[in-house]
């Protein structure tokens, strides 16, 4: 993380990227995916936010794409342990994604009960299907498009469609894709990718809570996420959203755990908060 651009996770090196896609490929939602021709006109891209943690996060992004005429794809976990999707902020913020133009799809977390080597998509359909209904008694609108948080090794590059919604980890839309996930950008610096484009689709995946207004290591913008969370609640509930943030996302610590230990017994605090 030495050089200049690695370490950019600011909002203004966000815009350079939605600048590079304006200028360079034809937006799509990711709904969109089954129908979309990758052959000919200009290269097509997939602009997806797994939304694990934040949903402010969420809609500064949203806000900034939506100033570049860019829709973006937000996946949402309906039963985070970090957020509450029924909750009246929570709803204004679906209700100002839709209203800008940007789709809501199921960011699906296999349950640890569920998962293993041998798990297959089969098995946990009507779950699917009803984390997919609590997002659609919120927004009424149908959930088309899915994406699997803690994805399973055995479910990438799977079939276009899993339970009637475009799966983001079909094998088409893996053909071409670029991550900034655990907050590094793991194929390197996706600008010159993103201004020089090598195949006609690209799923971009951007996960909010590594963003902000100024460059943040992931763990000090984790860090600053529970302290603007946390402070002031009563020490349980301190304690019971730092077990939520470690078992959401277990590969990055948040910087300073004040003296809290952190639960090494992963889902602990389910249900909370
Ligand atoms: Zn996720």
């Amino acid at each position: 993380m030495s050089s200049g651009w690695s370490a950019d996770f600011s909002y203004n090196y966000f815009r350079r990227i939605l600048e590079a896609i304006r200028v360079n490929f034809n937006p799509h939602l990711l709904s969109q995916a089954p129908r979309i021709e990758p052959a000919g006109g200009r290269p097509k891209i997939i602009v997806r936010h797994d939304v694990d943690v934040s949903l402010r996060h969420a809609l500064r992004m949203a806000e900034i794409e939506n100033a570049f005429g860019i829709c973006a794809t937000y996946m949402f976990i309906p039963n985070s342990l970090l957020y509450c999707l029924e909750d009246s902020t929570s709803r204004d913020v679906l209700r100002q994604l839709i209203s800008m133009g940007h789709e809501i799809g199921l960011h699906f977390d296999v349950s640890n009960e569920v998962r293993s080597p041998d798990c297959e998509v089969s098995q946990v359909e009507s779950q699917i299907d009803a984390a997919a209904r609590q997002i659609e008694s919120i927004t009424g609108m149908p959930v088309q498009s899915i994406s699997f948080h803690r994805p399973l090794q055995q479910f990438l590059r799977g079939p276009v469609i899993v339970c009637g919604r475009t799966n983001a980890y079909s094998g088409q839309l893996m053909n071409w894709y670029m991550s900034d996930s655990k907050g590094c950008w793991r194929e390197g610096e996706p600008l010159p990718r993103l201004t020089r484009p090598e195949k006609p689709l690209l799923q971009l995946l951007i996960h909010p809570i590594w963003w902000g207004e100024k460059h943040g290591l992931p763990e000090d913008s984790l860090q600053e996420f529970f302290e603007g969370e946390t402070r002031g609640k009563p020490s349980e509930f301190v304690r019971a959203f730092d077990g939520a943030l470690a078992s959401t996302v277990p590969a990055v610590r948040r910087r300073d755990v004040q003296g809290i230990p952190h639960s090494n017994q992963i889902g602990q605090s389910r249900g909370m908060p």
